[in-house]
């Protein structure tokens, strides 16, 4: 049985049996992968807070032949979303974790979703704008999951689509104000200048871009609908953000 030791991005925990759980983690050379963790729900148990959504840890595994689980012997939290204070932030700490359970595949490595899942549990512990970084994680997972078209030119004409457009939700790419029809997602100027900044900036500084507050709603409103049309579900967390701000609903 080979043992890995690896910087883990704890996704989901759930119970298995009396005293043993179910972890999802997102490794950044081996992908996502499932593994029991034999008596982590143990009161003592050797796995600390090692285990908990979107914790970064330092852990081990043995992977086994033939079976789709791998087994945790050892988890060190390095990082951990708790240690933010502010409400609005641990009520994003879910979703973030849903977010990227559901878009990694098991086993496929994508090492700059696990880079950005790493830099996004930094960046919570400092002093954040929770919908900024929020806009940003989503548009950064649906482009590396090849959702998010080119924001840069329109499909159609070629044409330079600074004025906004419409993005269409099956794939179709983004068309600009002059080529849009009816059809898809309306992204407002402002919305396109977002997120061509956030194109080119850290996670850390997502912070600092520049988004108004409808703006905001509208990137929102359009993500949602985005990775409701890629996973073909809707996010359990989507209701939890619902709950916790109704007015964008
Ligand atoms: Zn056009």
């Amino acid at each position: 049985m080979p043992l890995y030791t690896t910087d883990a991005l704890i996704l989901r925990t759930y119970q298995f049996g009396e005293a043993d759980c179910i972890v999802a983690f997102l490794t950044r050379d081996h992908g996502k992968k499932r593994g029991v963790a034999n008596g982590a729900r143990r009161p003592k148990s050797r796995f600390g807070g090692g285990l908990e959504p979107l914790t970064l840890a330092r852990l081990s595994y043995f992977e086994r032949e033939r079976r789709d689980l791998v087994r945790l012997s050892y988890a060190e939290p390095v990082r951990s979303p708790l240690l933010a204070s502010d409400g609005d932030v641990l009520g994003y700490v879910e979703y973030f974790a849903e977010l990227f359970d559901e878009c990694a595949p098991e086993g496929d490595p994508n090492a700059s979703l696990f880079r950005l899942g790493a830099a996004v549990v930094e960046t919570l512990t400092g002093n954040v704008s929770i919908d900024r970084l929020a806009r940003y994680v989503e548009y950064w997972v649906l482009r590396l999951q090849g959702v998010y078209p080119s924001l840069l030119v329109c499909h159609a004409c070629g044409g330079d689509a600074a004025r906004g457009g419409r993005l269409d939700p099956a794939g179709d790419g983004f068309a600009c104000v002059d080529c849009a029809h009816e059809k898809g997602l309306m992204l407002s100027a402002e919305s396109v200048q977002f997120l061509r900044a956030a194109a080119g900036t850290a996670p850390a500084a997502a912070s600092g871009l520049s988004l108004s507050v409808g703006a905001g709603r509208e990137l929102e409103r359009a993500h949602r609908q985005l990775i409701s049309v890629h996973l073909e579900k809707e996010l359990r967390s989507f209701q939890v953000l619902r709950a916790m701000n109704p007015e964008t609903s």
